[in-house]
């Protein structure tokens, strides 16, 4: 799993990265979906152990192009987790009020307190992102973002934040097969827009711009995974291994009781 981490400063090609690599568990999807599961069992314990201590706090960034599968890896990585304790946040067309605040504003306010696990559905990366290809701020603006960025999750990480951001990496193809599929399914269709396909013109920019992402803000308390994700179990053993193991890491103990309880008889 080391492979899909990038090096702080390591210099990413996307079109270098296998979007339907599944090397890890034999590329066995059986094994992988056991595996998933054993892992997501994993993950409700120590989600709960999280909660219980209220010590660490835990960011996970989701980012793709669209279509990359951020939804699906949500419901199924997280599945079965105490909604207690776990939070989604979505970051949409930012509001007025949003826009009159610097882009870290509405950012900051939903980043995880002590116990909680904050999963940012898109993120602060949006105004690196969308907002640099349509150019919706000029570049002297938007350059100066990735510093910023990284000062911000530096800040974050100082405060007792884990931070793992993950970019589901597809190809323009899987995109394609995704988006027909969206069509031609009418219970998907509050999930097509038509300025999607406009998008879909710009996947070279966003590339681009993706890397850039991914080149200047991968550091060592908030790295990068490129998660291959082409294949949605693939994705979502990926996102959950290196969930795992970095919780693991954490060593968080379920804390004593502050008073005593030896003796203690209920009647
Ligand atoms: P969805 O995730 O499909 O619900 O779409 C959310 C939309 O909000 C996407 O088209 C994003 O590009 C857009 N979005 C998110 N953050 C920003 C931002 N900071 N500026 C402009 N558009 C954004
Ligand atoms: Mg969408």
């Amino acid at each position: 799993m080391k492979r899909y981490l990038v090096e702080p400063g390591e210099k990413i090609k996307l079109a270098k990265c296998d979007p339907n690599d599944i090397k890890a568990f034999g590329g066995d999807k059986e094994m992988g979906l056991k595996a998933l599961q054993k892992l997501n069992g994993e993950l409700q314990e120590l989600q709960e152990v999280l909660y219980a201590e209220q010590k660490h706090k835990v960011l996970v960034v989701l980012q793709a192009m669209d279509t990359g599968g951020k939804d699906g890896a949500i419901r199924r990585v997280f599945e079965g987790v105490n909604p207690q304790g776990v939070k989604v946040a979505s970051f949409k067309v930012p509001t007025d009020e949003e826009l009159s605040h610097d882009f870290l504003w509405r950012v900051h306010k939903v980043t995880p307190a002590k116990g909680e696990l904050v999963i940012f559905n898109r993120s602060h990366y949006e105004d690196v992102l969308v907002v640099r290809v349509h150019e919706y701020v000029p570049k002297p603006i938007w350059k100066k973002r990735y510093d910023r960025i990284n000062e911000f999750e530096q800040l974050l990480a100082e405060n007792g934040t884990t931070i793992l951001k993950f970019f589901l990496h597809i190809d323009k193809d899987e995109q394609k097969k995704r988006l027909q599929a969206r069509l031609d399914d009418p219970s998907k269709h509050w999930k097509f827009r038509l300025g999607d396909l406009e998008e879909r013109k710009l996947w070279d920019q966003y590339q681009e711009a993706f890397e850039d992402v991914l080149n200047k803000t991968s550091t060592k308390s908030a790295p990068w995974i490129i998660v291959p994700a082409n294949r949605k179990w693939y994705r979502d053993l990926v996102i959950s291994t290196i969930l795992v193991e970095t919780l693991k890491g954490l060593n968080m103990k379920y804390p004593e009781s502050e008073e005593s309880l030896d003796g203690v008889v209920i009647e």
